[in-house]
């Protein structure tokens, strides 16, 4: 693992050294100590970034398509035969425990990239429509930005799509857990990417964030992270119209019916709340169960709660490592503080230290009963390992609460008749539903209705992101 404090950003294909820039401390949040570090970019260096993905973008546009899967599935190789080293780097910049880290922090973008070299041996670029023959082109220089929670999954998620697409890239990743971005740049060079089709700088989203973004040559902007950051994005985009694609925060419900199976419903909502010290996104944080059964709810979730250790991120049986960084402890605690002063009660964990952690920044994975609807910690995004439990009284009732926040990302539904669960899924506004606990695919198109965001990742769809459209009349 190379926590060596970082000292260039990879531009037009090398490493471009950078000096007198202020250095960003790495932490790790099992100790609290700064590890390692990255240079605080510049408009300048953004500047630079884009001025070699434009350079690079018409020749990286006429690459047949079929060198452009290969050298997709050659970046795939290369991270995965680093998968334990960078697992670690992840582990260590971010806190989520080692064997998640490898299994998914690494694992899913190594599936990404595959995913797109074979999308691309399939996906047709032209399209006859009557008298028109529909051509689809890269849109050009895309800016990346991204957050911390998946660090290297939500770069590859742009990367490998835009990429494919036949765009060049400049990326801006998380401040917090930029260290697998390097790696990536790494794996780039590697493989023998063009020069300047990837471009790696740090920074702060005020400073670098907001260069890409207000770039008049960057043609479109992707971003991942906070609602409120996605605003200002957007905003920041509309000053030379690019195309501006958002996916940010949400507070999904998991809908449990009546005729459930309550034991199987319970574990697999705590699960998907829980999973990534409940730093994910698509986090269900909202457990809807029926009023009648709500009591019995508690009892289970106590039970399946008690199976979520919280350790270490490299020791073997931890299931729930320390939160990413200082700023999402307060926050975390701060949530659970408010909730049970809006009358909340504590059915498992609370807002103190688990016992014999005084160091690092863990909290004890919590479960509210008692949350009212409209309350905060009802409404708004915790991204911590918090459960909210609703009663309801019916499934109109279900359905109004699960749609009744700003946002409109993920959810599940759980019952005993699959055609009636699909039934409810579908009046879910959001952009995914699990229903009796369907998997995660890669290939399933990724995004948020409402302020959830408008964009959506991996497979055709997130390929397309990236796409222009021309009409040529014949
Ligand atoms: P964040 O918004 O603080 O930061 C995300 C990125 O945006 C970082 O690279 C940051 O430097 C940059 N940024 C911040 N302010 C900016 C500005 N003014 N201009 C340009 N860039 C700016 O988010 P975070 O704390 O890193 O990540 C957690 C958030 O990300 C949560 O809200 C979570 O739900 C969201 N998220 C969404 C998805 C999704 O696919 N919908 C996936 C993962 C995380």
């Amino acid at each position: 693992m190379d926590l060596t404090a970082k000292d260039a950003f990879f531009i037009g294909g090398t490493w471009v050294p950078v000096t007198g820039r202020e250095a960003l401390a790495v932490v790790d949040p099992a100790t609290e100590q700064q590890v390692s570090s990255v240079p605080a970019g510049t408009a300048e260096d953004v500047d630079a970034a884009v001025a070699a993905a434009r350079v690079a973008f018409a020749g990286w546009a006429a690459t047949p398509v079929a060198d452009r899967a290969a050298l997709l599935t050659a970046a795939a190789d290369a991270l995965e035969a680093r998968t334990d080293e960078v697992a670690l780097l992840i582990s260590t910049e971010m806190g989520t425990p080692l064997t998640f880290s490898k299994a998914v922090q690494v694992g899913n973008p190594v599936r990404v990239l595959r995913s797109y070299a074979q999308i691309l041996a399939d996906y047709s670029f032209e399209e006859q429509i009557a008298n028109s023959l529909v051509v689809k082109e890269p849109i050009g220089v895309v800016g990346a930005i991204t957050p911390w929670n998946y660090p290297l999954h939500q770069v590859v998620a742009k990367v490998a799509a835009a990429l494919a697409a036949g765009c060049t890239v400049v990326l801006k990743p998380s401040e917090v857990a930029p260290l697998s971005a390097f790696a990536l740049a790494e794996v780039f060079e590697q493989v023998g990417l063009p020069a300047g089709v990837f471009n790696l700088v740090t920074g702060l989203g005020p400073v670098v964030g907001e260069a890409i973004a207000a770039h008049p040559d960057v043609d479109m902007v992707s971003f991942t992270g906070s609602t409120a950051a996605g605003k200002r994005v957007q905003a920041v985009g509309a000053g030379t119209v690019k195309r501006v694609a958002l996916e940010l925060g949400g507070k999904s419900a998991f809908i449990v019916l009546d005729d459930a199976d309550l034991g199987k419903a319970v574990k697999i909502g705590l699960a998907n709340c829980f999973i990534n010290g409940g730093q994910t996104c698509t986090a269900w944080t909202r457990m809807l169960v029926p009023a009648g059964k709500y009591d019995e709810a508690l009892e289970l979730i106590k039970d399946a709660a008690a199976k979520y250790p919280v350790g270490a991120p490299t020791d073997e049986g931890t299931r729930i490592g320390p939160l990413a960084n200082a700023a999402q402890f307060d926050k975390v605690r701060g949530f659970i503080e408010q909730a049970v002063a809006d009358g909340a009660t504590v059915v498992v964990g609370g807002a103190d230290r688990p016992e014999g952690f005084d160091t690092g920044y863990y909290v004890k994975p919590t479960v509210l009963g008692d949350v009212a609807p409209g309350s905060q910690v009802e409404q708004e995004e915790v991204f911590g390992p918090v459960l909210a439990v609703i009663p309801y009284a019916d499934e109109d009732e279900a359905v109004a609460i699960a749609n009744g926040t700003p946002y409109g990302l993920a959810g599940g539904v759980f019952g005993g008749d699959q055609e009636h669960a699909v039934a409810v899924a579908k009046r879910m506004r959001t952009g995914m539903v699990d229903v009796n606990g369907g998997r995660f695919n890669p290939l399933a198109p990724f995004g948020g209705y409402k302020q959830s965001g408008n964009g959506r990742e991996l497979g055709e769809y997130g390929l397309e992101e990236f796409l222009e459209v021309k009409s040529l009349q014949l």
